[in-house]
C-alpha cells in the first residue's frame, strides 16, 4: 500500500506575502542575468561568447542546434564543433544535467517521467497522447519549479511545499528528454506540471524563448501554454512578450469567498483584478484565454456557480476547461458525480460558453492534473511536510524549509 501523506491544511486566514511577484516584470532577461548553464544561453548571448572566443559567429548556430534542435546531453556529440571550442565552452558554461529516472505508463498510454536534478531534487513531466489517435496530438506537461509555494488547497504538489525554481536548462531538458523517450516531438507544451510558472517568470520566459527559436526546437508559440494560479503582474509581463504563449488561468471559483479559501493567492489578487489582467492580455487572431475550473463537489459546482462563470468572462475570447477534481490522500474534497459535471457544463453551454471536460489522464499513476507530488513508488515518497501556519513568503524563494522540499534520494516512506 502506498504511504500517502496526510497533511493538515493551513488555517483559513493566511498571511500572504507576494511582493516578489509584484515587482516590475522583466519580459526578457538581460545578458547580465544570464545563467551560466550553456543550455540557458539565448542565441545572441551564445553568438557574443563565440565571437569573444575568437571563433566565427556561425559556431553559435551550430552549438545551439545541437543543444536545442538535437537535444544532446553532452558536448562530445557536437562533431562539427572544434574540440578546443568545446573545451572552452565546457569550462565557461558547464551543462547541468537532468537525469531521467523513473518512467511510469498509465493504462491510457499517459507516461509520467521522473527526473533527478543535479542537486538531488525530483521533478515530473507527463506525456499525454490524445485519446483520439487520429488527431496525432501529443501534449507534454512540464514542471517549472521543485514543489510549489502557492499552496492551493486541492493540489497534491502543494503538499511538497516550495523547493526551488527550475533553471531554463532544466525546463527545456524535460522537453528534450520526453521527445527522446516518446520517439517524437510533442505537438503541444503546457506549463501545468509542478510549480507556478509565473513565480519563476524569468526562467520560464527564457525557456519559452529557447523553445520557439528556429535554430532549436522551433515550437510555435501558439502550441505553448503557460498556466497560472493568478499572479497578476506575471500575466501582464507574459502579455508583453512578442510573440507570447497562450495563457491559461486556474480560476476554480466564482466568488472571492470560495477562491480565498481554495487559493490563498486570491487574497492578494482577487477575481476582479485577475479578470482585468485576463482582459488586458493581448490575444492574436483566433486566440482565447483558457480558464481552468477544478470541479469540487459541494464547493464550487453549484448551478449558481455555473450561472456566474459566463458573466465573469463575458466579452472575453475564452474557453473553460472543467477539470473534475483528481483525488489524492489528504484533503477534504470530492469529485462531483458525472451527472453534476454534465449539468454544470450544460448551464455553461446554454450561455454559449465554449467548454470542455478534461477527462483525467494517467490518474492510475498519479499523473493527472494536480497529482504530481513525486509519488507512485513507496520508496520514492517524499517526507511529509510540516503543516504551514502561514502562506509562503514568495519574497525569498529558495529560503523554503529544506525539510519540506522533495529531496533525492527520498527519505524512507512514512506509514499511516
Ligand atoms: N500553478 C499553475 C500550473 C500547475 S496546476 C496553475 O495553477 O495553473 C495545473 C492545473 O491543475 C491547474 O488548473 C490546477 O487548478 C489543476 N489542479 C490542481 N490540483 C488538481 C487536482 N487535484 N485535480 C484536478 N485539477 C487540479
Amino acid at each position: 500500500m502506498r504511504a500517502f501523506i496526510q497533511h493538515e491544511r493551513a488555517p483559513a486566514k493566511r498571511e500572504v506575502s507576494f511582493r516578489a511577484v509584484t515587482a516590475a516584470p522583466t519580459p526578457l532577461p538581460t545578458a547580465d542575468a544570464a545563467p551560466r548553464d550553456l543550455r540557458a544561453l539565448l542565441p545572441d548571448e551564445l553568438t557574443a561568447w563565440v565571437k569573444a572566443a575568437g571563433e566565427p559567429a556561425y559556431r553559435a548556430e551550430q552549438i545551439f542546434r545541437w543543444l536545442h534542435g538535437r537535444g544532446v546531453e553532452t558536448l562530445d556529440g557536437m562533431t562539427n564543433v572544434p574540440a578546443s571550442l568545446r573545451t572552452a565552452l565546457e569550462q565557461a558554461h558547464p551543462l547541468t544535467p537532468l537525469a531521467q529516472d523513473v518512467v511510469q505508463t498509465a493504462h491510457d498510454g499517459t507516461r509520467k517521467l521522473r527526473f533527478r536534478t543535479h542537486d538531488g531534487r525530483a521533478i515530473e513531466a507527463v506525456l499525454i497522447p490524445d485519446e483520439d489517435a487520429a488527431r496525432n496530438k501529443l501534449t507534454l506537461c512540464v514542471s517549472s519549479q521543485v514543489g510549489c509555494a502557492i499552496d492551493c488547497a486541492f493540489c497534491a504538489t502543494a503538499t511538497l511545499g516550495f523547493g526551488r525554481n527550475l533553471t531554463p536548462g532544466e525546463i527545456v531538458q524535460q522537453i528534450y528528454e520526453a521527445t527522446a523517450r516518446a520517439g517524437r516531438r510533442p505537438t503541444n507544451l503546457v506549463f501545468m506540471g509542478m510549480g507556478e510558472p509565473l513565480h519563476n517568470l524569468d526562467n520560464v520566459v527564457r525557456a519559452f524563448t529557447l523553445l520557439i527559436h528556429p535554430w532549436g526546437a522551433g515550437f510555435s508559440p501558439r502550441r505553448i501554454t503557460v498556466s497560472t494560479a493568478g499572479l497578476v503582474p506575471g500575466i501582464a509581463a507574459l502579455g508583453q512578450l512578442s510573440p507570447a504563449p497562450n495563457l491559461a488561468i486556474s480560476l476554480n471559483a466564482t466568488t472571492d469567498e470560495v477562491r480565498d479559501d481554495l487559493m490563498p493567492i486570491n487574497r492578494k489578487w482577487p477575481i476582479a483584478e485577475l479578470m482585468r489582467a485576463a482582459r488586458a492580455f493581448p490575444l492574436g487572431h483566433g486566440r482565447k484565454v483558457t480558464f481552468e475550473y477544478v470541479l469540487l463537489a459541494g464547493v464550487n459546482d453549484s448551478d449558481a456557480d455555473a450561472e456566474r462563470l459566463p458573466r465573469l468572462i463575458k466579452g472575453l475570447p475564452a474557453m473553460i476547461n472543467i477539470i473534475p477534481w483528481n483525488p489524492f490522500a489528504g484533503p477534504r474534497f470530492k469529485r462531483p458525480s458525472a451527472e453534476r459535471i454534465r449539468t454544470f457544463q450544460e448551464i455553461l453551454r446554454k450561455h454559449d460558453v465554449q467548454t470542455y471536460i478534461r477527462t483525467p489522464r494517467g490518474d492510475d499513476i498519479d499523473a493527472a492534473c494536480g497529482q504530481l507530488a513525486v509519488r507512485g513508488r513507496p520508496d520514492l515518497v517524499p517526507a511529509p511536510r510540516k503543516p504551514r501556519r502561514t502562506a509562503p513568503d514568495l519574497d525569498r524563494p529558495g529560503d523554503a524549509d529544506p525539510s519540506q522540499a522533495s529531496t533525492w534520494p527520498p527519505p524512507a516512506p512514512t506509514t499511516n
